[in-house]
């Protein structure tokens, strides 16, 4: 029986199709990578967060089948039952080193992290402060917590400041939460700002590392490594696993009292599966390999710089980035979209992104860099934008 058609389903499926918003999925036929097969060709793949190409590694593959053999494939159930295991509980150490935290707790996404951390820290009479160019999870995280949800305007630190001086004296908790490296633009706010000036506010400040970690940092530890924030500048620090570190997942890490906070009152935390454990361990080994296969943090570096020159040297204004995530802003959805179709055409997997993901009119190619590239795959994707687009 399909749904009743009073429900409207047909009328908004066409209303999203009128609007050009449309999406449809890309099948795969193997693994991530430099390279990507889809439809039986061969793509050079610039739209995946893998930015270390660690997501189809053999070492972290190897851990996943290794530990399947200790631990089964399912977790059979969520922490606080029987789902907790020692591979889970290592990945949390791990993590705790790298962030420099004194405690980890593990979520099954970052989308359920951020939901968590709203939901089991602040109420009605509390305040979330929010970047306008936040990842959804943190915009949804607002609406599920029921805190009154005030935005500022992208990386804008006075108008933060000023959204934080009006605040009124009885609202109880306000928590200010930002992306580190916003998702589909690549830059980074001032966060040293961002830190000092919510706690002379007296807010708490929460960091969505997702794009961070693995890539910035000596050790990839993630922005706060790389900006000297430690567990007193940013209370609350999220990361996740489905990035750089090329296995799926999320933490959040803070204190002792943050964390046993989020055990007993985080949602997300308590009414879900836990992670399968072999995906733990492979994500402990992916941690391992920041430090042990340490050249492919400088090396992305070193293809992002080229990128830019090289983009840049064509007339193209590529937006002010400087970390694997290179959009080119287009501006109308319907010129993204094509000029994404141009690039397929040429063998290049290049995502193009759209309202409401980005405001109308900012429509844009997400280009990511990765270090599975060498300097040929993205001399190729620079070729191929000069006779496509070049001035
Ligand atoms: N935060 C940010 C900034 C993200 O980009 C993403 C993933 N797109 C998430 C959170 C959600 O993480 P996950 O994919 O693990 O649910």
């Amino acid at each position: 029986m399909p749904l009743p058609a009073s429900w409207g389903l047909e009328k908004t499926l066409a209303e999203i199709a009128d609007a050009g918003q449309f999406r449809q999925l890309r099948l795969l036929e193997g693994g991530q990578g430099a390279r990507v097969t889809i439809d039986g060709r061969t793509l050079l793949n610039f739209s995946s967060n893998d930015y270390l190409g660690l997501a189809a590694h053999p070492a972290v593959g190897k851990a996943l089948k290794t530990a399947v053999d200790i631990y089964g494939v399912g977790s059979g159930a969520s922490h606080l039952v029987c789902g907790h295991t020692s591979a889970h509980a290592a990945l949390e150490d791990a993590l705790a080193r790298l962030t420099g935290r004194s405690r980890v707790l593990l979520y099954s996404t970052g989308y359920m992290a951020n939901l968590g951390v709203a939901s089991a820290l602040l109420s009605r009479q509390d305040v979330l402060l929010q970047d306008k160019l936040n990842h959804a999870s943190l915009l949804d995280a607002a609406a599920i917590s029921g805190a009154k949800l005030v935005r500022y305007r992208h990386a804008d630190m006075q108008h933060l400041e000023e959204r934080l001086a009006a605040l009124a004296p009885s609202e109880q908790r306000v928590l200010v939460s930002s992306d580190s490296v916003f998702s589909m633009d690549g830059d980074v706010p001032d966060l040293n700002a961002l830190a000092s000036c919510t706690a002379q506010a007296g807010a708490a400040l929460q960091l969505d590392d997702a794009h961070g970690l693995g890539v910035l940092g000596e050790q990839g530890g993630g922005a706060c490594e790389a900006y000297g924030l430690d567990e007193a500048a940013v209370p609350v620090l999220m990361g996740t696993f489905g990035k750089a570190l090329g296995t799926a997942g999320a933490f959040v890490a803070g204190s002792e009292q943050l964390i046993e906070t989020l055990i007993q009152k985080s949602r997300t935390f308590m009414y879900t599966t836990a992670m399968p454990p072999a995906l733990a361990a492979a994500t402990s080994q992916s941690i391992e390999l920041l430090q042990s296969e340490g050249w492919r943090r400088p090396h992305l570096q070193q293809l992002i710089a080229g990128f830019r020159k090289k983009v840049s040297a064509l007339g193209l204004d590529l937006m002010p980035s400087d970390t694997a995530i290179q959009p080119l802003l287009v501006g109308e959805a319907s010129a993204a979209v094509n000029l994404s179709k141009s690039l397929l055409d040429k063998g290049f997997l290049v995502v193009a992104i759209r309202p409401p993901t980005v405001p109308a009119g900012q429509s844009r190619l997400r280009i990511t860099l990765s270090a599975a590239h060498d300097e040929n795959d993205v001399d190729q994707l620079v070729q191929a934008l000069a006779e496509l687009v070049g001035r």
